[in-house]
């Protein structure tokens, strides 16, 4: 270790003049022109000798970056485990969708849930090393949270402003380390100039966000990670190698955006990764924002340098509700111009009805500004702005308990009363219990594909109480139809027996099955023949992997209701 330990070279350098000075103190701009986008530097000969060969002996978290970290000395490190998520391959959602190459990194599994962990982590850092011992924030939500985390470990004093919009349960958390939590009764854009006009009042040290060299920097060790870790995921038998670099990008890299601090540090992790040599191209950006609070995506649409402000944010996705995001989009948009990418804006609804499906399907649950990022995912591809065979990585930016209320509705649970009175409480719970099975209807699966089978299955029994049965041929659904006469009959079309479209003439053919309701599911591209030999025998058609949200799966269970 004694061997290996050397201060790490650190350099600003200005966006606009170049000029460059050694990082050993806060420095909000440039010395000699003023320009306020000072990027960090490092000596990445250096680094290009050591990684990757190091790296193996390096635990897998943020840390393993520290050469392009702008820390000088590890003996400042403020860290509890930060960074170093895992990258998850949505295997029902590619099912559901026909792609097979989502992942999501799971930023939900930082020290406070959120990938502004990576963030608090290097800011704190640096500051202790900078020995700043009083900070302010603004924030809203888990920045502050945070934030005020890694303060307490670091022993700095941190003053937290949050816009009143927060919801309490993040409010609550951020007090409960110690902050000083001060609530500001207005927007987010307004409280950060509350923040940094108390600041420069009291001599603070104010963090500026992704003015902040910290916060983008940080950023950066999410690309390094997806980098790293995708290689493995897409050498497996099913991925198939694709690069003649040792790490690689993927085709996408897709977040929900507010402040746009995310994506930019992407980008230059990105950029430095190519200039090592360790990936040989750059990722597209998709960068999603709600759309009651979506300036970046409307300044975009009308061609825009610099972002057009959002003055009234209209959303209940409050982490996300940044209406000025600055110098941020001027970037963002820059880069999507030149490189490609998208900028994309979902709804309230749209936000909510990805986080279900998340949830249901790949058992990844989150908070609201995380399912920003999915909606958008299932927009841009029903677009056809990202294609179904490309490499896609969703950034799962963030979680929050408890589960707010309005997400749920009034429906989520059932009810079984037990009467308390005696005698034999069992009698009245199994009324109980009939009662509820009286709602039971059933269905019956025709699909010889058994993983798709097992979708369907699992879809259904999420969202309600049925009574499943499954064929896994033309011939075995014929007969299981007969003798179980199900409410509803899922049919596949391709079968290596008996296909779907003699399934299909066998019941109608017969008396007492020519009633239930079909709906074909099915991958075939179907002639125009064929579908005249569907019409008026089916209720419905679906094409997998062209079903991108819920409203097909409602189809689904509109006819079995
Ligand atoms: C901060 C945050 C965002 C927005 O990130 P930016 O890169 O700053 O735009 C999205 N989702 C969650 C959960 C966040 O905490
Ligand atoms: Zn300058």
């Amino acid at each position: 270790m004694a061997n290996d330990y050397r201060l790490n070279q650190v350099w600003l350098e200005c966006a606009r003049c170049g000029h460059r000075v050694p990082f050993v103190r806060p420095l909000v701009a440039c010395e000699r022109c003023g320009g306020e986008w000072l990027d960090a530097r490092y000596d990445y000969d250096h680094v290009r000798g050591l990684w990757p060969a190091v790296l193996r002996g390096r635990p897998f978290d943020m840390w393993r970056y520290r050469e392009l970290l702008p820390l000088r000395d590890d003996t400042h490190r403020v860290t509890m485990g930060e960074g170093g998520t895992p990258l998850l391959r949505a295997t029902n959602l590619g099912l559901m969708l026909g792609c097979p190459h989502i992942y999501v990194k799971d930023e939900r599994q930082g020290p406070t849930g959120s990938f502004k962990d990576r963030q608090a982590s290097l800011a704190l850092s640096v500051m202790k090393e900078h020995g700043i011992t009083e900070a302010v924030v603004a924030s809203t939500g888990n920045v502050a949270i945070s934030y005020s985390a890694y303060s307490a470990l670091a022993g700095i004093k941190l003053w937290a402003f949050l816009t009143s919009l927060v919801p309490s349960e993040k409010m609550r958390e951020v007090a409960l380390y110690g902050s000083e939590v001060i609530k500001v009764t207005t927007t987010y854009d307004q409280t950060k100039k509350v923040a940094a006009r108390f600041a420069a009042r009291k001599g603070l040290f104010l963090d500026r966000g992704i003015r902040n060299i910290s916060a983008r920097e940080s950023m950066k060790t999410v690309a390094f990670e997806i980098a790293e870790q995708l290689p493995a995921l897409l050498d497996s038998p099913s991925g198939g190698s694709r690069r003649d670099t040792p790490w690689c990008a993927p085709d996408w890299y897709i977040q929900s955006v507010s402040g746009g601090l995310g994506p930019v540090g992407v980008w230059k992790g990105y950029e430095e990764l190519m200039m090592l040599g360790l990936v040989d191209r750059m990722p597209k950006l998709a960068c999603i924002q709600v759309a009651g609070c979506a300036p970046m995506v409307h300044s975009f649409n009308k061609g825009l340098e610099e972002a057009e402000p959002v003055l009234n944010p209209q959303t209940l996705v409050i982490t996300v509700a940044t209406g000025s995001p600055g110098p941020a989009y001027t970037f963002l948009a820059r880069v999507i111009r030149e490189h490609g990418g998208a900028f994309e804006a979902v709804t309230d609804e749209e936000t909510f009805r990805a986080m279900h499906v998340m949830a249901k399907l790949d058992g990844i649950s989150m908070e609201p500004a995380a399912g920003v990022a999915f909606a958008g995912l299932f927009k841009l591809l029903s677009k056809g702005v990202i294609k179904r065979d490309e490499v896609i990585v969703v950034n799962c930016s963030g979680h929050t308990f408890p589960v707010e209320k309005h997400l749920l509705g009034d429906k989520w649970a059932q009810t079984v009363e037990v009467p308390t009175q005696a005698p034999i409480a069992e009698d009245g719970l199994l009324g109980s219990l009939e009662r509820l099975d009286g709602r039971v209807r059933s269905i019956a699966i025709i699909e010889d594909d058994p993983k798709a089978t097992l979708l369907l299955r699992r879809i259904l029994q999420t969202r309600g109480e049925y009574r499943i049965f499954e064929a896994h041929g033309g011939a075995e659904g014929i007969e299981m139809v007969r003798r179980e006469r199900p409410d509803l009959i899922l049919l596949d079309l391709m079968m290596p027996d008996v296909d779907g479209f003699a399934v299909l003439e066998a019941l109608k053919a017969d008396d007492d099955t020519r009633d239930v309701p079909v709906i074909v599911v099915t991958a075939k591209e179907l002639s125009a023949a064929e579908r005249e030999r569907l019409t008026g025998r089916i209720e419905k058609l679906m094409q997998k992997g062209s079903f991108t949200d819920e409203e097909l799966l409602e189809e689904i269970l509109k006819q079995a209701a």
